[in-house]
């Protein structure tokens, strides 16, 4: 059977649908009561907004933007922002959700939020890109603030589409760096923000090695996606874990090599705007043969609903998927897994650690005090570590995944806090 293209399958199962029936498992093991289910099954608030931008041949175009803020019980809503011509209500609401289970997860003081605009930014230009933008921030701003849901990047958007948010925001409320994170160094972003969320996987991994005797220093890595997460992951996994990373790719296709990629040369040839595939100094491979290869670690860092029962979970030959990406696996694919023997790292524990790093970068920018790299990356370790062990003891104790011991303390923690504040 031929495999369709990878990220098909994201939609034959909403981001929506994904999350409700994992939420389930979680919520019977913890008993959770019905009426609770439903206050944090749905989101808190949800804003659509129409965006007319003036593109640069004089039309005006209007692209349709979200922000979803799934819950606010423990914090302020925090939560990426994304440009994707799939990016619509339902996949934005299911990443909204897993932001709320991913703070409540890490025990920081957040909610959960998510944005998005349904644009294909590769086909603006910057000055397009900026006017969308601020533009979008225009329609949403009255639900932003640094107390209120602060954005942060995601696919396709970088520290600078940061700042011009954070310079829209200005404009109306006065210089407010801690009403956006994942901002430029000079416009008091953080230190190790940029590689936290690759850092933090590499975290949870060298955990999990140790526990469950996994090789890491000289095991087996393939990684599909060699942007923000997958690139600095492949370049940190090499350099400071001592893996062999064997095979990654992007939305072009991959390449693969047994002994080991040169991943900072690799990370030099697409920093100079060459796609993976075109990398000489391996085979050449696509983004469905990328599932195949034998490996110790596979990390889906690029989209969501690539691991599916219909296309690769009962094939892909690996011991543990760890999910650098937001909900790259489907329930039943994670069923297969599981009954392979395959063990998940569940998305909101692995990639936490760029929100982690954002709540660093929010509180810097409270206390206007500046962080070291190195401080900024020792927090972060302690904090993904102690929720990374906290995972792995209810999962021992319950008998139950990773991913339902991960949902059971975050859903814990946030049903606590609801009934405080007295719902
Ligand atoms: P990015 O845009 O920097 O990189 C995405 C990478 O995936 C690129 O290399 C791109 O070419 C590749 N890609 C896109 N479509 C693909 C396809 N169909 N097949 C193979 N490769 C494809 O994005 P990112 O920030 O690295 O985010 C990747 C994933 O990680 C997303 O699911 C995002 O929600 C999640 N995530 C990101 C962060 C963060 O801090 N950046 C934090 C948590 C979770």
């Amino acid at each position: 059977m031929t495999a369709p293209p990878t990220g098909q399958a994201s939609r034959t199962m909403s981001g929506k649908s994904i999350v409700a029936s994992q939420f389930e498992r979680a919520a019977n093991l913890i008993n959770l009561e019905q009426y609770m289910r439903h206050v944090l099954m749905h989101p808190f608030r949800e804003v659509q907004v129409e965006v007319p931008v003036r593109m640069d041949d004089g039309r005006i175009e209007v692209f349709t933007g979200y922000r979803i803020q799934h819950n606010g019980a423990r914090g302020p809503c925090k939560g990426g922002i994304r440009y994707h011509p799939e990016a619509d209500h339902d996949e934005v609401l299911g990443l909204a959700a897993i932001m709320t289970w991913k703070t409540a997860l890490m025990d920081i003081p957040f909610g959960g939020a998510k944005g998005g605009v349904t644009v294909d930014p590769k086909k603006l230009s910057k000055l397009e890109l900026e006017r969308l933008t601020r533009r979008f921030t225009q329609r949403i701003s009255i639900v932003l603030g640094p107390y209120r849901d602060i954005p942060a990047p995601d696919v396709n958007t970088n520290a600078q589409v940061m700042a011009w948010i954070l310079d829209e925001y200005s404009s109306r409320h006065g210089y407010t760096p801690a009403a956006v994170t994942g901002k430029p160094i000079s416009l008091g972003g953080s230190l190790g923000r940029e590689e936290a969320t690759g850092r933090g996987v590499m975290y949870v991994m060298t955990e999990y090695a140790r526990d469950f005797g996994i090789p890491l220093r000289g095991g087996r890595v393939v990684i599909q996606g060699f942007g923000n997460v997958g690139g600095h992951l492949a370049r940190l996994l090499q350099a400071e874990a001592g893996a062999k990373v064997v095979a990654v790719s992007d939305v072009s296709g991959g390449v693969a090599n047994e002994h080991g990629l040169d991943v900072p040369a690799l990370l030099a040839h697409t920093a100079a705007g060459k796609r993976v595939s075109e990398w000489p100094h391996g085979q050449p491979i696509t983004n469905q043969q990328l599932w195949t290869v034998p490996c110790d670690w596979l990390v889906p860092a690029a989209l969501g609903g690539v691991i599916t029962k219909e296309t690769n979970a009962h094939t892909v030959d690996c011991r543990v998927v760890v999910e650098g990406a937001n909900e790259p696996t489907t329930p039943t694919a994670d069923r297969i897994l599981e009954e392979r023997g395959i063990a998940v790292i569940p998305d909101f524990l692995a990639n936490a650690g760029g929100v982690t790093v954002s709540y660093y970068e929010w509180a810097q920018n409270l206390q206007q005090y500046r962080w070291t790299h190195q401080q900024v990356n020792d927090e972060l370790k302690a904090t993904i570590t102690k929720a990374y062990v906290g995972v792995r003891d209810l999962a021992k104790q319950k008998a139950v995944t990773f991913r339902t011991a991960a949902y059971a303390i975050a859903l814990q923690r946030v049903a606590e806090a609801e009934r405080l504040r007295g719902n």
